[in-house]
């Protein structure tokens, strides 16, 4: 029986990332062989899938990806007939260290990092890697020690690659503390979540703190926000300087800087700057785009749809933890949010996706504001597949030095990629909204391993459903 081989491969290989490594656990060798055969693949570009394709997975990367037999001796072999192969799924914009119910004010007085870190622990694990969501890139917040973990092979859960603590200004959208806070004593400062930053000076250390302590990149707080309250929408947060020196100081570490920003001042400032990675974006004009656009890949657009099209739709559909003042800057959000998401596709910018979605209830649909990219925003389904896959990898390599997994690309299904693949029962690069319906995702493979395989029956001892609980059952 085919599946049995595969499976007593994949079991070998999920009882190996239970044991604790304390080497770089992803680059070891992992399990042996697997061949997929007969399968149409999304390779994370091409919007034509490979049909009837043969795919080897050797350790945890992708070997060979063909049309024609692969001869891989003692391969384990899985019947992708009917089935469709994408690359794991990447969110580029989580808030992992804000899970906890309050979303970024939970550190005043409810929550210790301790707290936040095992909310984060388990959410990225249910509504991320189960989910087929095999990368997330973490923007604000101190996942430094998540990622490592996650890189170190104690965590169940997907790549992690983190911002760590964002740099925003006194009052800025990274002022997480209360009005009579003395500023140095915000708890959420104290567990550099954020460091607040006032100067050129400012800036310098906090990055290069970052840094030190495992971040990948840097993320600025560039404008005003809407889940932040002292902060009109409209400010100019960062000066230029301060943008600057934090580009300067990105690329000294051979990385790049991310920023938050809604308005042309503040996106101008970052691209005078070079900051290469543009989040929101929402209430800009065309004359920024085709600046954008003029670039390249040299910078990218992070939309984030559900969040400024749906939750931000309405005054009523605004997460209850906001105030008043932040509903308002939603609603301003939610209005030019179509037309900027139209004016970044019609001038072909190049573009990434992530929720932007934190808190309960939130990360748990993160992938609706993929669905939302195509029946809100009306983009192409393939070309949202890009945005979450293919692009991604891309952006994700800008780390250079400290990238945390430099071996191999990301979002490809690709010769010399990880081996982070997705098995759907149909094609949902065709129908997108088959992505939310789980019981038509039955393969999640994250580094070579399988944690979630419903491509053998129930009684099956690799029959895992997509939650953590019954899938830890069955190795018990
Ligand atoms: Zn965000």
């Amino acid at each position: 029986m085919k599946n049995s081989r595969f499976v007593a491969g994949a079991v070998a290989s999920f009882l190996l990332t239970m044991v604790p490594h304390l080497g770089t656990a992803q680059e070891d060798a992992g399990p042996p062989p697997i061949l997929f055969t007969n399968v149409n693949v999304f390779d994370g570009f091409n919007p034509e899938l490979i049909m009837d394709a043969n795919v080897l997975v050797e350790g945890n990367v992708i070997t060979q990806v063909s049309t024609d037999p692969i001869d891989a001796d003692g391969a384990f072999v899985v019947d992708g007939t009917g089935k469709t192969m994408t690359p794991g799924l990447v969110d580029m914009h989580t808030h992992i260290m804000f899970e906890t119910p309050e979303g970024t004010n939970s550190y005043q007085d409810e929550w210790d990092f301790g707290g936040g870190g095992a909310m984060a622990a388990q959410a990225i694990r249910e509504n991320y890697l189960m989910r087929g969501i095999t990368t997330i890139r973490d923007i604000a917040g101190n996942s430094r020690g998540v990622a490592r973990a996650v890189q170190r092979g104690l965590l169940i859960a997907p790549r992690v690659y983190t911002s760590g603590g964002v740099l925003s200004h006194t009052g800025g959208h990274g002022d997480w503390g209360d009005r009579n806070d003395l500023t140095a004593n915000d708890y959420g400062e104290i567990v550099q979540n954020s460091f607040k930053v006032d100067s050129r000076d400012d800036v310098i250390k906090a990055s290069r703190r970052n840094y030190r302590n495992g971040a990948h990149f840097t993320k600025l707080m560039a404008g005003g926000g809407v889940a932040s309250r002292f902060d009109p929408l409209e400010i100019s947060a960062a000066t230029q300087e301060e943008v600057e020196a934090a580009v300067e100081i990105a690329e000294n570490y051979g990385t790049y800087v991310a920023v938050h920003a809604y308005h042309d001042t503040s996106y101008q400032r970052a691209l005078d700057a070079g900051v290469r990675s543009f989040e929101h974006g929402f209430l800009v004009s065309e004359d920024i785009v085709k600046q954008m656009a003029a670039k390249g890949e040299e910078v990218v657009w992070s939309f984030q749809c559900y969040m400024s099209i749906n939750s931000f739709g309405s005054y009523e559909t605004m997460p209850d933890f906001f105030t008043h003042e932040q509903k308002l800057k939603g609603v301003a959000v939610g209005e030019g949010a179509r037309n900027a998401a139209k004016m970044m596709l019609e001038n072909d910018v190049f573009m990434i996706g992530g929720a932007d979605m934190f808190g309960p209830g939130l990360s748990e649909i993160a992938k609706e504001d993929i669905t939302c990219k195509v029946n809100e925003a009306g983009y192409p389904s393939a070309h949202v597949w890009k945005m979450h896959t293919g692009n991604a990898g891309k952006v994700l390599k800008w780390s250079g030095p400290l990238d945390p997994y430099p071996t191999y690309a990301i979002g490809t299904i690709a010769p010399d990629s990880y081996a982070d693949i997705l098995i759907w029962d149909g094609n949902p690069v065709e129908n997108i909204d088959m992505i939310l319906d789980e019981s038509k995702l039955q393969l999640v493979m994250k580094d070579g391993r399988a944690y979630k395989n419903t491509l053998v029956e129930a009684d099956s001892i690799m029959y895992r459903p997509g939650t953590t609980k019954a899938s830890i059952m069955q190795f018990q």
